[in-house]
């Protein structure tokens, strides 16, 4: 496993494997790995010959300082991680790297998937995102880009953007992994104390109960928000950001059960904000 901390070494290393025909591909990380990051290196791994791996807290991204200077980091463990899990080249750039003289002054928006759910909540987030994927995406020409679909919005924001712009390269997304109980697995959980973490349970426990209750025949949206909002409402140690039914394929909120739905939720947990969501899957 190399390890690369500048840009144009690890693009020129990217370059002499495409010479030769390989095909790239690629998990952007913030670091702090688990298994669900773990799960989309596997599938990197199975899709393309150089898996690429990049460890970067990016500054742009958050929209509450607090979240970034408390964001957890552990590089060493995290290239232990890698290497165990074939990794082939880890990615650990300087700020200074990904922007020098500071961040841009330029943004990509998608108003339409960016005025919902956490683009409504987390003003810039998402404009964030896609800057540093824009530099990541030129620097390491990756041919197959790994997302989870915990983050389901920020995959088909990514989706869309590398199409719209005709990025070659195509977006895989791959399913959410979970703690025993059912908890999405995050790197922010590791910030939460013993009651939010038993608190936490609520969330995937609402998600399942929304599905059930569909299959079961509940057609009202409405209603379902209210009995799912008062479940996770039961825990005083939780406050709902959102929790809405939308459609998976545009964002925008569900009015009637006509078709697949998505059922996001953004949930904070003392201080720590966590996202989930479930597919449910109507036509079939
Ligand atoms: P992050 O380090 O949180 O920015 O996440 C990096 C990538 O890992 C993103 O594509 C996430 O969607 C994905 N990811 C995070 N948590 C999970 C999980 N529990 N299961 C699958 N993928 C995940």
């Amino acid at each position: 496993m190399e390890i690369f901390y500048n840009s144009q070494s690890i693009n020129n290393k990217i370059k002499e494997h495409k010479s030769e025909g390989k095909k790239i591909s690629y998990v952007p990380t913030m670091g702090y790995l688990h298994q669900g990051h773990l799960s989309l290196m596997k599938k990197a791994k199975d899709l393309g010959d150089i898996l690429v791996v990049h460890i970067f807290v990016n500054p742009a991204q958050f929209n509450d300082p607090n979240d970034l200077t408390n964001y957890p980091v552990d590089i060493d463990g995290d290239l232990k991680k890698c290497k165990s899990n074939n990794v082939d080249i880890v990615y650990i750039p300087t700020l200074e790297d990904i922007y020098p003289g500071g961040v841009p002054d330029i943004s990509i928006t998608i108003p339409s998937l960016m005025n919902v759910l956490c683009g409504e909540k987390r003003p810039g987030h998402f404009e964030g995102v896609l800057l540093v994927l824009s530099r990541f995406f030129h620097i390491l020409l990756p041919d197959i880009v790994v997302m989870g679909k915990k983050d389901y919005q920020q995959f088909r924001i990514v989706d869309y953007f590398s199409k719209s712009l005709a990025f070659p390269v195509e977006i895989i997304g791959a399913e959410t992994i979970r703690e025993d109980d059912g908890l999405a697995m995050s790197s922010r959980n590791s910030r939460l104390n013993h009651k939010e973490r038993e608190a936490a349970n609520l969330i995937p426990r609402a998600l399942k109960l929304g599905e059930k209750l569909i299959f079961e025949g509940e057609k009202n949206l409405d209603s379902l928000v209210e009995i799912l909002s008062d479940m996770i409402g039961s825990s005083s140690l939780l406050k709902i950001d959102y929790l809405e039914f939308v459609d998976p394929e545009t964002l925008q909120k569900k009015k009637s059960l006509d078709g697949d739905a998505l059922l996001a939720i953004a949930v904070f947990c003392g201080s720590v904000r966590l996202i989930d969501n479930k597919y449910i899957d109507i036509t079939n």
